[in-house]
């Protein structure tokens, strides 16, 4: 990662990617230019470093040259004017070829049509290093396209942020959030991760997501995927994979200006992992840790049966329901330990004791990240 002025850019464009894609650029073009000798036209600044690399690799004779963007203060409003200067030679009977770094609304080409408008060349050609086809308003055709890229801004490799990332050789992509911290609360049913997630979201200033407590509102609320749920949950099974991966999707939108999340009861299958390792990923983030919470059987059951005195949830009434609780969080959930473990990010913590001492222990946990 690197920052350029006050903005985050993740690695997105290798070098040998963007070699690739000229020495293609260059054979297509060569092959149809055929023995004549074209003029290719630079569109600085941006085109500086493609047109130069792309010329080394032209296999045959060319010449080169350079028109400039400027921009001139409107005469009214703010508006901004560009204009293509630097266009002195007679380009008269001649096949151009325009390389341009990237092409995203098309607006520089409505510019460079203008002023190829009057000049009697033979032939006018667009090619481009990089292209947003979801950004692109124009019609003209693009003749040759380098590497086709996502609405995303982009530096390097002749590109800049406010004056800075042109001379770096790859190209970065801006990272949309920055530096959230994602928790995973692990470990069996009354472990304490719903009782501890509370303290450490306000601690942390993180949201909490219990993808039961949304499962219970859901139930309460009696919408279509509250009655799904209660079908599994009363038994004391897991809800499906795809309903559940769709829910913590939408809850995860719903908080986009988040710090960073607790998930808590989320992931219980490697699927659900998979799905957050993505969902993650697709944020510009990552889950930072698994902290378990790991508690004696016999000593979550009696927590449970406890609970369910006062928590009015189905689920906690009866003893062979926690037990499959338990069971499930054994055959299907237990094994996520490994999937974080592979990955570094997994921290157990004792979870039998006061609720301070354990708070303190997840801290250390958490501080230390
Ligand atoms: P919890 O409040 O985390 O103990 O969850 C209560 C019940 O909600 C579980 O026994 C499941 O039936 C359901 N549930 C909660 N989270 C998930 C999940 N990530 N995947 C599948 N089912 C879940």
């Amino acid at each position: 990662m690197i920052k350029l002025h006050d903005k985050y850019f993740k690695p997105f464009i290798s070098a040998q990617q963007i070699d690739n894609a000229i020495s293609r650029l260059t054979q297509e073009i060569a092959t149809d230019v055929g023995d004549e000798i074209p003029v290719f036209v630079g569109i600085l600044n941006g085109s500086f470093m493609f047109a130069s690399d792309f010329v080394k690799k032209y296999p045959k004779p060319c010449e080169i040259t350079f028109i400039k963007l400027a921009s001139y203060e409107g005469l009214k409003s703010s508006d901004d004017i560009h204009r293509l200067i630097g266009l002195t030679q007679d380009l008269t009977d001649r096949t151009v070829v325009i390389l341009e770094d990237i092409i995203d609304s098309g607006k520089t080409l409505y510019e460079v049509y203008r002023i190829f408008k009057n000049e009697k060349v033979k032939e006018l050609k667009i090619a481009t290093l990089f292209f947003k086809p979801e950004a692109y308003k124009k019609d003209y055709k693009l003749h040759y396209v380098g590497i086709e890229i996502p609405d995303k801004f982009i530096v390097g490799y002749g590109l800049d942020y406010d004056g800075l990332g042109r001379d770096i050789p790859e190209v970065y992509q801006i990272k949309m959030t920055q530096h959230m911290t994602n928790l995973v609360l692990f470990g069996p049913p009354g472990a304490g991760k719903g009782t501890q997630a509370n303290f450490l979201k306000d601690k942390y200033n993180l949201v909490h997501i219990s993808t039961g407590d949304v499962f219970r509102h859901n139930i309460k609320n009696e919408t279509a995927l509250g009655m799904l749920a209660k079908s599994y949950m009363d038994k004391g099974e897991l809800v499906p994979d795809q309903v559940t991966i769709d829910m913590l999707n939408a809850e995860v939108e719903k908080n986009a200006d988040a710090n960073g999340f607790i998930f808590d009861g989320f992931p219980r299958t490697d699927a659900q992992a998979e799905a957050l390792e993505k969902l993650m990923k697709d944020k510009d983030s990552e889950i930072n840790a698994m902290i378990a919470l790991e508690v004696d059987d016999e000593v979550l059951v009696q927590r449970l049966m406890e609970r369910g005195k006062t928590s009015g949830r189905a689920d906690d009434a009866d003893e062979s329901i926690i037990r499959n609780r338990i069971k499930e969080y054994y055959k299907k959930t237990a094994i996520l330990k490994d999937y974080y473990s592979a990955r570094n990010k997994y921290f157990g913590v004792d979870g039998e004791g006061s609720i301070e001492e354990i708070t303190e222990r997840l801290s250390e946990v958490i501080n230390a990240l």
